[in-house]
């Protein structure tokens, strides 16, 4: 579909909004870059999980499997193998 253009960052908050009131506990938004809904957050107490800008990620407070900032468990996996 190119005859549109991209759906609206507005839009996109809203669903990333309604996300968080239906339970999901880690939303984030792809392809909008600078945004800060690109990033996952701690549900507990808000600290930055990962970090997302465009194609490249990188964790922030994760220690392990827990938010480093306040012990929250993260069903995360870092690493296979
Ligand atoms: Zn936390």
């Amino acid at each position: 579909m190119t005859d549109r253009g991209g759906t609206p960052v507005a839009t996109l908050e809203k669903i990333y909004t309604r996300a968080k009131e239906l339970g999901l506990r880690f939303p984030y938004l792809g392809n909008v870059y600078n945004h800060r809904y690109e990033n996952t957050y701690c549900p507990a107490c808000g600290a930055t999980l990962i970090e997302r800008q465009g194609f490249s990620s990188r964790f922030r407070e994760l220690d392990g499997t827990q938010c480093g900032k306040c012990g929250e468990k993260i069903g995360i996996v870092t690493h296979v193998g």
